[in-house]
């Protein structure tokens, strides 16, 4: 199994450092991998002038998954457009058809203090968001901005095929299947067309899943509810543009950007893993970031793209033990646990792994 190694800009080479760690630990216990580091986004325009040079393409059409840190930085704020990182990591999204884009939401007990929201609305927080990637208004035809009679008017097109609709389907139905056997699917349906279609196949979808308890939801309700009540999600499933804001609305229940990881699929369940987090240059350099984020992102794809179920949750466990013990990087630090930096921070997950 061929990994690459996208350690990306910023904080990206000290978080993905760390969870290279990871990987190499369970090499030498016997897991077949191969890493393989390559250049994506600002790094990659400094060395190339492309922030998805064509090595970097090729190595990750042949990787079996790819394990990104973050991209992006001010210095290259007034680049041209196709020249900016975030170019590379469309590109690269683009390029491998990732369509969809998982984020599990998950609230460790140690830091409920973080959530904004009350303890006893988030205690126990465990969701996953299940967002389509590639369809929606985001791409939809035809789209702009023109003069219509006398003044300029804006346009996109919110548009799905049954066979988009379908994928996605599924993939949110077998992790629904794989996780507490409920899924709840997202739409607009009182009032768009586009939405309703999304319900039906959905609906039809759910016939070959009859461990699944599949259920409805309007969006203006699930933006509600989400802060409301998160406690009844298990697993969501929704559409590009209403994915985009609840999977932002949902992670900023945990109150912690340094904890949460992601995958991006494709049909094959080739995967792009990376923390939701960006390249913090406020602290790049600093040794301070924390890693967990990524370490989890490096437990997905071992789960998602390599079927390592056992080891995925071995390095979550070791995570949550570090948490335990009470170590803490400066973004998650409260008074009374240890302050560690993002090396330390590895170190214990990797010390929490061998003791096991
Ligand atoms: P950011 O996520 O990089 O940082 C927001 C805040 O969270 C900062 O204060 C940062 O220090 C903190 N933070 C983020 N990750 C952390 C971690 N692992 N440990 C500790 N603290 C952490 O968002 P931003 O500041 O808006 O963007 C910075 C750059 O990252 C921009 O160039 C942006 O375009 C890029 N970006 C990239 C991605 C990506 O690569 N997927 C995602 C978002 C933003």
């Amino acid at each position: 199994m061929k990994i690459a190694l996208l350690a990306g800009d910023g904080i990206g080479p000290e978080i993905v450092a760390q969870a290279e760690r990871i990987l190499l630990h369970f090499r030498r216990e016997g897991l077949k991998i191969e890493l393989e580091p390559g250049l994506l986004g600002g790094c990659a325009v400094d060395a190339t002038g492309e922030p998805f040079p064509d090595t970097t393409r090729k190595l990750a059409v042949e990787a079996d998954a790819i394990l990104l840190g973050a991209v992006g930085g001010v210095q290259y704020d007034n680049l041209p457009r196709e020249k900016r990182p975030e170019q590379g990591l469309l590109a690269i999204r683009k390029e491998l058809n990732l369509f969809a884009n998982l984020r599990p939401v998950v609230l460790y007990p140690e830091l409920a203090n973080a959530s904004t929201l009350k303890q006893e609305v988030v205690a126990g927080l465990d969701i996953l968001i299940v967002r389509e990637l590639t369809g929606d208004i985001y791409f939809g035809k035809p789209r702009g901005i023109e003069f219509r009679e006398g003044q300029k008017v804006g346009f996109n097109t919110m548009i799905y095929s049954e066979s988009e609709i379908r994928r996605i389907a599924h993939v949110a139905f077998q992790a629904a299947g794989r996780r507490n056997g409920r899924l709840c699917s997202v739409d607009k349906m009182n009032v768009l067309e586009c939405t309703q279609l999304w319900r039906d196949v959905v609906t039809e979808t759910a016939q070959f899943y009859p461990d699944v308890t599949l259920s409805h939801m309007l969006v203006d309700n699930a933006a509600m509810q989400l802060v409301r009540n998160p406690g009844q999600f298990d697993v969501m499933v929704t559409g590009n543009m209403f994915g985009d804001i609840l999977s932002d609305e949902a992670s900023m229940l945990t109150g912690s950007i340094g904890m949460l990881p992601s995958a991006s699929l494709d049909d094959k369940n080739k995967g792009l893993y990376e923390p939701i987090h960006g390249s913090a240059p406020d602290i790049a350099g600093k040794g301070v970031a924390n890693p967990l984020a990524t370490i989890l992102s490096a437990a997905m794809m071992l789960r998602y793209s390599f079927n390592e179920e056992s080891i995925a949750s071995q390095i979550e466990h070791a995570v949550q033990k570090t948490l335990e013990q009470g170590y803490r990087t400066a973004d998650i630090y409260e008074t009374g646990t240890k302050k560690v930096g993002t090396l330390e921070m590895g170190d214990c997950v990797l010390e929490n792994l061998q003791s096991r």
